[in-house]
């Protein structure tokens, strides 16, 4: 029986028998399929997103027969920074993939829209940010934006709630400003297409991306090796 997906590779694996196993980020979720090894050049990369056609073997494993490619995301991969960021996006969905894979499906085209934007040069934190945060929502932990009744300056990392100075003294949290709020509001009001849709001062920038990694990292037992990888090469002139 042969099925179609449309989806992009994340993760290219090898089995001891010399195949490979390529993890797809498909609507329907996480799929992962068996293809052959081929002393021909590639057909697919990591990142190439298209259409497989995959073959159902009686056991339920999946087979690629064949796979057209409809975004290759060519201009991400020229900076080397670009991939070792969209690594760190990938690992983070591979993190959800490894408890419910079918349930990742929804973060496809929050995926899609943030490679294709690294592409075209929005600043990288604030893709980075987007990303998190969003990943986060869909996967329910969205922070709760909750107000302690008095004007806030601490996002605690447990609820995402906004605490005051006094408040936010028996929590763990990192600073929260009024612009850097606004930009956590419309991130997580907005569905994935329009959630990179907002301007935020450069040193604003810098607090959202802090506060929107070091939620995530509290949160999720990851490693995220490609996350120390890009803060090496990345140039920080956004
Ligand atoms: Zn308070």
């Amino acid at each position: 029986m042969t099925r179609k997906v449309k989806g992009i590779l994340l993760r290219i694996g090898q089995t001891v028998h010399e195949e490979r196993v390529l993890t797809i980020l498909a609507e329907q979720g996480c799929v992962t399929v068996f293809a052959k090894s081929s002393r021909k050049k590639n057909q697919y990369d990591q990142f190439y997103y298209g259409e497989w056609v995959l073959y159902e073997t009686g056991s339920g494993n999946y087979l690629l027969n064949s796979f057209s490619l409809e975004e290759p995301f060519h201009e991400l991969k020229e900076q080397m920074e670009n991939t070792f960021l969209a690594g760190y996006l990938a690992q983070i969905v591979l993190y959800f993939a490894k408890f419910a894979p079918q349930e990742t499906g929804v973060l496809l085209s929050l995926l899609l829209n943030s490679l294709y934007l690294l592409g075209r040069g929005k600043p990288p934190r604030l893709v980075k940010s987007v990303f998190e945060l969003k990943t986060m929502q869909l996967m329910g932990y969205c922070p709760t934006l909750a107000s302690c009744g008095h004007p806030g300056s601490i996002f605690s990392l447990e609820d995402g709630s906004i605490l005051c100075e006094e408040c936010g003294l028996s929590v763990k949290g990192v600073p929260v400003t009024a612009s850097v709020a606004a930009a956590l509001t419309h991130i997580l009001n907005h569905p994935p297409a329009k959630a990179f849709g907002f301007q935020i001062p450069r040193p604003e920038l810098l607090r959202l991306s802090r506060l929107s990694e070091e939620f995530l990292l509290y949160h999720l037992e990851i490693r995220a090796s490609a996350l120390e990888m890009w803060k090496t090469v990345h140039e920080d002139k956004e």
